[in-house]
């Protein structure tokens, strides 16, 4: 197992980050669409913001709906122990990849044959 707190940490701090700054642009949107989204978002608990976003949100918001995903997906792996896996070959990470970035799914091998 690899060292999946330090990660987690990691993680929630960048889930954090990245939650804070969609709904700072959302709220400072001119779209009335985006605000009121923004409103529906503080009313509801963070775990659901991904949903919600992915069913209101266009193209401008991708890459940080994206990365959310993704950082979900590897909290979720670090709850049910599955965390530094590859999701390809079921082998270990190298740990140089994962504090780069904690939220990779593939071994470097199969990464590259992709
Ligand atoms: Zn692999």
């Amino acid at each position: 197992m690899v060292n999946a707190q330090h990660h987690l940490q990691h993680l929630n701090q960048e889930l954090d980050q990245v939650r804070a700054s969609l709904l700072f642009t959302l709220s400072n949107s001119t779209n009335l669409l985006h605000q009121s989204l923004a409103e529906t978002l503080q009313q509801n608990n963070p775990e659901q913001w991904l949903e919600l976003m992915q069913k209101q949100l266009g193209t401008e918001y991708k890459e940080s709906i994206t990365r959310l995903e993704k950082l979900e997906a590897a909290v979720c792996q670090i709850d049910i122990g599955q965390y530094g896996y590859c999701c390809d070959c079921e082998e270990k990470i190298d740990s140089q990849r994962l504090n780069a970035d904690p939220t990779v799914q593939r071994c470097i091998r199969c990464e590259s044959n992709s």
